[in-house]
């Protein structure tokens, strides 16, 4: 199934103008995919209830959910979590490695545009088990997905594809408060749960910050020098310090410089220019 997926993805990869920088040098956004699968019924999926919130949804709770709009009934002891990355070509990354302030034209453009490729994905993957009458839904593009923005420590959101990664084994979490995967942090990613039990792949990381160099052996911390907004520290991610920068410099330079309306949630330069940018830097020593 692994393979069917990545094929799925690399041929959108190949064939959607979502993937190409259109109104720059027409490149593509992404690199081949990494592809991975959490069983739905895995326990991390309610401890997230306590680690997020009480609102995070459970991979049962997005496929009841989906159940009510259906005309498919859900099966019991069939649910699986695909997840993928899809990693930033290094052209992109290459172009905002080489900036300090405001992230580079060539970002700003990647980050928007490519995530309407990444729901380009979610739809079609969708679509996909729909066809072949099993219930799927990628949670983020759901009706009932939610952005949560009261709470003191940031925004959140009824959905994280970064913990729903960690459960199938892609990655973990890092200082910067990013998702550090073999193929680096530099990407976007996504997950479908479907109602199908799948084989899933074994987790290998044990600590949940096992690939980030600060995290595991004290060392680095490139992403805290790179941070325009003092946002990273050794005590983590200021995701309201962050979030104020983003409001304050980038709405401008997207408008202004690359003629887009929306707003990325992150620069990014804390993403690139660093040695996890496109790579994990403990795949030699994973702990
Ligand atoms: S730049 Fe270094 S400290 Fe920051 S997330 Fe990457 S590995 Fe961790
Ligand atoms: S996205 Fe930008 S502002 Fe936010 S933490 Fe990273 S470097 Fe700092």
């Amino acid at each position: 199934m692994i393979k069917k997926i990545q094929e799925i993805i690399e041929s959108l990869q190949e064939t959607s103008e979502l993937n190409r920088l259109v109104d720059l040098d027409g490149r593509k956004i992404y690199d081949e995919p990494l592809v991975s699968i959490a069983s739905g019924y895995d326990p991390l999926f309610q401890d997230y209830k306590n680690i997020i919130g009480d609102f995070h949804l459970t991979p049962e709770e997005v496929i009841r959910n989906t159940e009510k709009r259906s005309n498919l009934k859900y099966l019991e002891g069939e649910l699986s979590v695909i997840c993928w990355v899809l990693p930033f070509a290094k052209h992109i990354i290459a172009a905002n490695a080489k900036k300090d302030v405001l992230p580079s034209i060539k970002w700003g453009h990647a980050y928007i545009n490519g995530e309407k490729f990444n729901n380009l994905v979610r739809s079609t993957l969708e679509k996909y088990f729909a066809k072949k009458g099993i219930l799927a839904s990628a949670p983020v593009i759901a009706a009932e997905w939610r952005r949560i923005t009261d709470l003191p420590g940031g925004h959140t959101s009824t959905w994280s594809e970064r913990h729903a990664l960690f459960a199938a084994g892609l990655g973990t979490f890092s200082i910067n408060d990013g998702f550090i995967t073999e193929k680096g942090i530099a990407m976007r990613c996504g997950s479908v749960v479907v109602n199908k039990k799948l084989p899933i792949e074994e987790r290998k990381h044990k600590n949940y910050m096992g690939n980030c160099l600060f995290a595991s052996k004290g060392i680095c911390g490139m992403c805290m020098e790179r941070c325009p907004a003092y946002a990273i520290t050794a005590k983590g991610h200021d995701k309201v310090k962050c979030k104020a920068y983003r409001d304050r410099l980038l709405g401008d330079f997207l408008h202004d410089t690359c003629g887009l309306d929306i707003l990325p949630n992150y620069c990014g330069l804390c993403q690139t220019g660093v040695p996890c940018e496109s790579t994990n830097p403990m795949k030699n020593d994973r702990t």
